[in-house]
């Protein structure tokens, strides 16, 4: 009987899931299926892609699946239907925020659990969702080993100075902190950027993680050294609808001044902002592209320029760059702004290739004496379940 893991994203608004089949010691790297159910505050549909085959599409009725308790049980449901005669190995579960405590992947106990909801209010948006994807998967599955990845982890190679605010040091001492986030993505692509990149510099790397959520991370030989985001996913980067980088005095203004509630302010910095508060059209950026309100112009315009600031700083930290590799949704698919980002990085050497950023794959820069630039598709799923297979080796 073949063994095989599973990995499960529950987000706020999706819920992803893959299979890997374990043959002997190895892992296949190809998933056996994968699939989300997406939309699940709107419209919600469900895809499945099984190996290499064209995904399907059904929609589901918003009755059924309207709400994530429900949503969680149908995929379970679809997933048991699909192992069939597999052997459940393994869970693995992407968990948003690890805290100052796990710098590595858990087996998850009910103690683990009790010690990850602490760390609810400094991801409100993902780790509850994560949380109950862990609950509902213990429940289905009791026998199987529940692995959790962490966002945060890849981070906790940083120094001091770069993991710190210039807040009284008790604050600090308490795990008032940059963590980091989008760290499962930042190891998949440092595992795989020395293989694709060949004799290409890489050593001092800044990989562009542009999605509906946004960061960027600086690694010194595949190590994280600077992020962009901070002790939450809303710091660094604009998003599809967070705000990014602000003043921390507007946050004192609108509360003091404008009378809004720790709640109001809190669905606006998360909710209401970034590419969709800016626009008032769309967090979308696919939307955006395609207008030509002056608000969506202006929303990507500072977008792009907040991009090609950060990549300074984290040019910065690293003493100077050798590879910048976008991923995630906008990084893997929009030659327009990736050109738009590289034509602002051209004082650090970048000569953006138009023939090869237009195939959205590879290296998309042209100076062979500067900087390369590159297309990486990013695979968390394959982290997770990497992780979930070889979490009792010793490290
Ligand atoms: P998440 O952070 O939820 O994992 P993704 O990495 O899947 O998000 O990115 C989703 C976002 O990518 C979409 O909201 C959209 O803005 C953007 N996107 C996807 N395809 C394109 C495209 N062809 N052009 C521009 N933006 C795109």
């Amino acid at each position: 009987m073949t063994a095989v893991i599973v990995t499960l994203n529950a987000g706020s608004s999706s819920i992803k899931f893959a299979t890997f089949s374990i043959y002997g010691d190895a892992l296949n790297p190809e998933p056996e299926f994968k699939g989300q159910i997406a939309g699940i505050d709107g419209d919600p549909f469900m895809e499945i892609t099984v190996g290499k085959d064209q995904s399907r599409k059904e929609q589901l009725c918003k009755e059924i699946v309207g709400d994530h308790g429900i949503a969680l049980d149908y995929l379970l449901n679809t997933i048991d239907e699909r192992l069939g005669t597999y052997q459940l190995s393994g869970v693995g579960h992407r968990v948003v925020h690890g805290g100052a405590k796990f710098s590595a992947p858990q087996i998850l106990t009910n103690e683990t659990i009790t010690q990850l909801e602490k760390f609810i209010p400094l991801a409100p948006g993902h780790q509850p969702h994560n949380l109950n994807g862990v609950k509902a998967a213990q429940k289905r599955w009791p026998e199987a080993r529940q692995v959790a990845c962490f966002d945060t982890a890849f981070h906790r190679t940083q120094e001091k100075a770069a993991e710190q605010f210039a807040l009284p040091y008790m604050m600090t001492e308490e795990g008032i902190i940059r963590y980091g986030f989008h760290g499962l993505s930042y190891e998949y692509i440092a595992s795989v950027a020395p293989e694709i990149m060949g004799d290409a510099p890489h050593q001092r790397m800044i990989v562009a993680h542009l999605g509906a959520g946004a960061s960027m991370c600086a690694l010194m030989d595949g190590k994280s050294v600077a992020t962009t985001m901070g002790f939450t996913a809303l710091d660094g980067l604009p998003m599809g609808t967070r705000c990014g980088d602000i003043d921390p005095g507007v946050l004192l203004y609108l509360l003091q001044e404008k009378g809004m509630s720790a709640s109001e302010l809190a669905d606006c910095l998360y909710e209401k902002s970034g590419l969709l508060g800016m626009s008032g059209i769309s967090s979308d950026m696919r939307i955006l592209q395609e207008s030509d309100d002056p608000r969506a112009i202006g929303a990507i315009d500072y977008f792009v320029h907040r991009t090609v600031r950060e990549i300074g700083s984290l040019a910065a930290a690293l003493g100077g760059v050798d590879a910048l590799v976008f991923t995630a949704g906008i990084g893997e698919n929009s030659s327009f702004i990736r050109k738009q980002i590289l034509t602002g990085c051209r004082w650090l050497g970048f000569e953006v290739d138009d023939h090869a950023n237009a195939t959205n794959v590879g290296c998309i820069t042209l100076n062979d004496n500067g900087p390369s630039g590159w297309v990486i598709r990013t695979n968390e799923e394959l982290v997770i379940a990497q992780h979930t297979f070889h979490i009792d080796e010793p490290v």
